[in-house]
């Protein structure tokens, strides 16, 4: 196969900046919109009529459009000429990572320390989040119903574990960790602790007036910046690369698939990327991926486009989604716990995921589809099933076959320490999936 060339290193390096640049899913969302807003991609809003007649920048006629809500993002480019019929090729992925979210209450503290009040987000590995300096961002909701995106990126809290002189049993028995009592982040001393000082601190933060925030998402995250890693600089360490590493991958390809068709390539369907928020526990909410959220935006073209609901089942039909997500790589410490055929290795490629009992949702019909856009990109790919005696994780892939009716090929790339606050993906393996999905958009 021929070396990719469309992306490469200097993917990775754009990614590490956008690993760093999005702490929260509502910022990922708004780093994507603005890099498709650079492809030309305009925002159009549900609330809006979406008619067939609409001016230009609406959501009819060809180009690329977007439609934002909360921590998801759903963005699509019609080519010159797309019938009602048209089907889709869809790139999905998450936006959202196990961490640890702000309380309603948050302020607390006992003797002398001031502390947030968290609650665990998703699955983290719990141990990775100790010790590390915390900032702090998130979705500000203003009393006029307006919305702040805030994020104090610097080191502000920290979980502080226990010294080992008094937990004695530690080496010998593991780490125990009480979710409620021990994972609450100090963030300064004091022993005037007052409900309302945290908002109020962000308010002076996010430079709004005192009392205006009446809502908040917010979570920690760790500061430290993503960075090359090992003897040849060919492994990458950061934060949320599951899954921010597929939705920057998707968010590059649908740019050049907007870009190569606004320049004459032809299409034979509309390119889609669907970004979810609420992955990490369930996908059940009307940002995540078992919500309409997709299915009504791609509904709502056929019919902008002019189309009947017979046209709906046309283009539904010949609709295909590759769901992109982090996997796991072999474990140099721990390879009994793969498959003893399937080794996935940093740097060879995304992944195809497979499990016969659809915790993912790839068939052989949908290997085909992979191993098409693969070999179109130049890029290898490999394949991972899991260990008979091993539960399979899951993702969004099977929750958009069911939901949606459209055929999905669960793929992604191959990573260490999944669900650790500081996760380990190979340099290489980022564009090699940007080029495989490119492969897919355009094929
Ligand atoms: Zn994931």
């Amino acid at each position: 196969m021929s070396a990719p060339t469309r992306f490469d290193r200097g993917h990775t390096d754009d990614l590490m900046s956008f690993l760093a640049a999005s702490p929260t899913p509502y910022h990922a969302v708004a780093n994507v919109a603005e890099r498709l807003e650079k492809a030309g991609f305009r925002q159009v809003a549900e609330t809006d009529a979406w008619d067939s007649e609409g001016p230009s920048g609406a959501a009819s006629g060809s180009g690329g459009r977007y439609v934002l809500r909360g921590g998801a993002i759903v963005a699509w480019y019609v080519p010159e000429g797309a019938a009602p019929h048209t089907p889709y090729r869809i790139i999905g992925a998450h936006t959202d990572s196990p961490n640890l979210r702000v309380k309603p209450l948050p302020d607390t503290g006992a003797h002398g320390w001031r502390q947030v009040a968290v609650e665990i987000y998703g699955g983290p590995l719990l141990n990775s989040w100790l010790d590390r300096d915390l900032g702090l961002a998130g979705r500000l909701t203003l009393r006029d119903g307006g919305e702040v995106l805030v994020d104090v990126d610097r080191p502000l809290l920290r979980v502080p574990q226990l010294a080992i002189h008094l937990d004695r049993t530690v080496t010998s028995d593991g780490l125990k960790l009480d979710k409620q009592r021990h994972l609450q982040p100090v963030w300064g001393l004091g022993d005037d602790v007052r409900e309302g000082d945290l908002i109020a601190f962000l308010e002076e933060e996010a430079g709004l007036p005192a009392g205006s925030v009446t809502g908040w998402d917010l979570m920690a995250y760790p500061v430290e910046a993503p960075a090359y890693l090992g003897r040849d600089r060919e492994l990458v360490a950061g934060p949320r690369m599951d899954n921010l590493l597929s939705v920057h991958a998707g968010t590059a390809a649908l740019a050049a698939a907007a870009t190569a068709a606004a320049s004459g390539a032809p299409l034979t369907h509309i390119p889609v990327l669907a970004a979810f928020d609420h992955e990490e526990n369930g996908s059940q909410s009307d940002t995540g991926a078992d919500g309409p959220l997709l299915g009504s935006v791609l509904e709502r073209s056929v019919f902008a486009r002019g189309g009947s609901y017979e046209d709906r089942a046309r283009s539904f039909a010949g609709t295909v989604c590759l769901s992109s997500d982090t996997g796991h790589a072999v474990h140099p410490n721990y390879a009994e716990r793969h498959d003893p055929t399937h080794h996935p290795r940093i740097n060879g490629g995304p992944i195809l995921k497979v499990n016969v009992n659809n915790r993912y949702a790839t068939d052989g019909s949908g290997r085909a589809v992979f191993a098409a856009a693969c070999e179109r990109a130049g890029v290898p790919f490999q394949t991972f099933v899991s260990h008979n005696s091993m539960p399979c994780g899951t993702t969004i892939g099977p929750i958009t076959a069911a939901r949606h009716g459209i055929k999905t090929v669960d793929i992604g790339v191959a990573i260490l320490s999944m669900h650790s606050v500081r996760e380990l993906c190979g340099a290489d393996d980022p564009f090699l999936l940007a080029n495989a999905l490119m492969g897919f958009l355009e094929g």
